[in-house]
């Protein structure tokens, strides 16, 4: 019996693909996906990371999350339109690290579409950009202080991510500006 690491998963239509390295199973083979529990918590604190920073992003400077990259390691996130300088980035990562410490839940619900086009008015979130066919959304709440939805995996509360460094701004054409941050490691 052998064994491959998946690399990449795409979908493509109905289709899901999983890219390995190493042996390929053959047709009507069974295998079983053993997931990469390491990678995947890194990733699961790197996403709730991401919540935090967009959130305090959106609230204190107004800023959008345009698009996000998570990594083991270290992550970026692009806000537009955004103009904040370098001078803010202390501030920011000091409400992270804030949020951080006193250790919030973070809870899944499921909510009706139409509910949450009501609750959030000119928040963060454009809902307008979802097909219409998505009747309930998956909502996931930072304490009191966020809801989002999001269909990705978070850690159970803000105290796993440990702390959060911003290590660079860059802007990334008019308006648009890469943040990129990294975790303190689990011992
Ligand atoms: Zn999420």
């Amino acid at each position: 019996m052998g064994s491959s690491a998946v690399i990449h998963v795409a979908k493509q239509g109905n289709h899901i693909y999983h890219y390995l390295e190493g042996p390929l199973p053959s047709k009507d083979q069974e295998v079983t996906l053993k997931l990469d529990w390491t990678r995947r918590y890194a990733h699961m604190r790197m996403h709730t990371a991401q919540h935090l920073l967009s959130r305090i992003i959106f609230d204190k400077y107004g800023a959008m999350t345009a698009g996000n990259q998570i990594y083991a390691e270290v992550s970026h996130i692009d806000f537009a339109p955004a103009t904040f300088q370098s001078d803010a980035l202390p501030a920011i990562e000091a409400k992270v690290n804030h949020y951080i410490k006193e250790d919030h839940p973070v809870t899944i619900t499921v909510v009706e579409r139409a509910e949450l086009e009501m609750e959030m008015d000119l928040d963060r979130s454009d809902l307008s950009k979802l097909p219409s066919s998505i009747k309930r959304l998956r909502m996931v709440r930072i304490g009191n202080f966020d809801a989002y939805p999001c269909a990705g995996t978070h850690v159970h509360s803000t105290g796993e991510l440990l702390g959060l460094k911003i290590t660079k701004r860059k802007s990334k054409g008019k308006e648009k500006i890469r943040i990129t941050y990294e975790l303190t490691p689990q011992k």
